[in-house]
């Protein structure tokens, strides 16, 4: 039984683990089992080669990573320049900024924990590319990469892909973690997330996959069931930076990850994926890529209620040991891989 409260040293908040709780019932609202089989290319879809967009445009018949601005970008260049002044002492800013769409392969049915090792360092390369030409744009303060999969966090194209968002300003948690890392650094003489790795590594109990430069755990301090970190060992500010070699153990161990949360109930997991870096490499910013899935369980989501929304706080029913402790369990091979071999 796990019940306590557990200090999130990154967001510097308290998340409250009451994992005793996990049996009470519940009869809230359950996932729809998709999982049909989708075709290789589908004719309807805005992203896949050969497709046009809702601007018109017309996709290349691309091979590998296809990247293109957004046809509905939340910040960009024709964002109003001359802003209505608010009332009050209130503030605002011209949407400034740059919004692309990333996608990871010409196939319509393949899923990031489903691509080959080598096609996922082409996505990581593509990132590295991204990250280096946008944080070089005038104005821009932040370059926020990040992927929603699956329709339990409101994405309906399957089709795998991600976005960029390069901002005229740094986002949140970001900003935070960037603070928080240079605070401790000036207190310590530290890098905060290597301390977190070296805890990490002493407890064990928690690493779900541990390769030469790169490391995933299921943090001490995870707000989400199956919340999972993977970060290179080596301290980079930002992904633009990661050699070929720490590339290359990065792609394995985000892959070993996202199979086994495919292959926890055998269905394609959704979650939130952010790339968390930062532009300045003075503050001890540690890249490190956050998977946030909504899932508690099959068919049962996580809200966000009163304690999250309302206090700002997380309340978590599971404990991150249990649920490491089932992802270690789990094969690296994915599922479909394993029906397609039984099957042939
Ligand atoms: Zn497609
Ligand atoms: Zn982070």
């Amino acid at each position: 039984m796990t019940w306590e409260e557990r200090w999130h040293p990154l967001r510097q908040e308290w998340v409250i683990v009451a994992a005793h709780r996990q049996d009470r019932p519940w009869e809230g609202e359950t996932l729809r089992q998709p999982e049909a089989k989708l075709p290789a290319y589908e004719p309807g879809c805005y992203l896949c080669p050969g497709n046009s967009r809702v601007n018109g445009q017309t996709n290349p018949k691309y091979s590998g990573v296809f990247v293109f601005n957004n046809d509905h970008p939340c910040v960009g260049s024709k964002a109003p320049e001359e802003l209505e002044r608010p009332i009050g002492f209130y503030r605002n800013q011209p949407a400034h900024g740059t919004a692309r769409v990333v996608c990871y392969t010409p196939r319509h049915d393949l899923t990031l924990a489903e691509l080959s090792v080598p096609a996922i360092e082409d996505l990581l390369r593509a990132w590295q590319e991204q990250y280096g030409e946008l944080s070089s744009g005038s104005d821009i303060q932040d370059v926020l990469i990040f992927e929603n999969k699956g329709e339990a966090v409101g994405v309906s194209n399957p089709h795998p892909h991600c976005q960029i968002y390069a901002t005229n300003f740094v986002f949140k948690t970001m900003e935070t973690e960037a603070a928080v890392s240079q605070q401790h650094f000036i207190e310590t003489g530290r890098t905060l997330f290597q301390d977190i790795i070296r805890a990490e590594q002493l407890d064990g109990r928690r690493i779900i996959c541990n390769n030469d430069s790169s490391i995933a755990f299921l943090p001490y301090f995870a707000r989400y069931a199956y919340e999972v970190f993977i970060a290179p060992k080596e301290s980079h500010a930002n992904i633009a930076t990661l050699n070929s070699a720490e590339l290359t153990d990065f792609a394995n161990a985000l892959k070993t990850v996202l199979v086994k949360l495919d292959n926890l109930w055998h269905i394609s997991f959704p979650y939130v994926l952010t790339l968390h870096q930062s532009m300045r490499s003075d503050c001890g910013f540690h890249f490190h890529v956050e998977i946030h899935p909504p899932l508690r369980r099959p068919n049962l989501l996580k809200y966000l209620a009163g304690p999250e929304i309302g206090g700002g706080n997380f309340l978590s029913d599971t404990a991150p040991e249990e649920k490491a402790a089932e992802l270690q369990q789990l094969p690296e091979i994915h599922y479909k891989q394993i029906r397609q071999t039984e099957q042939g």
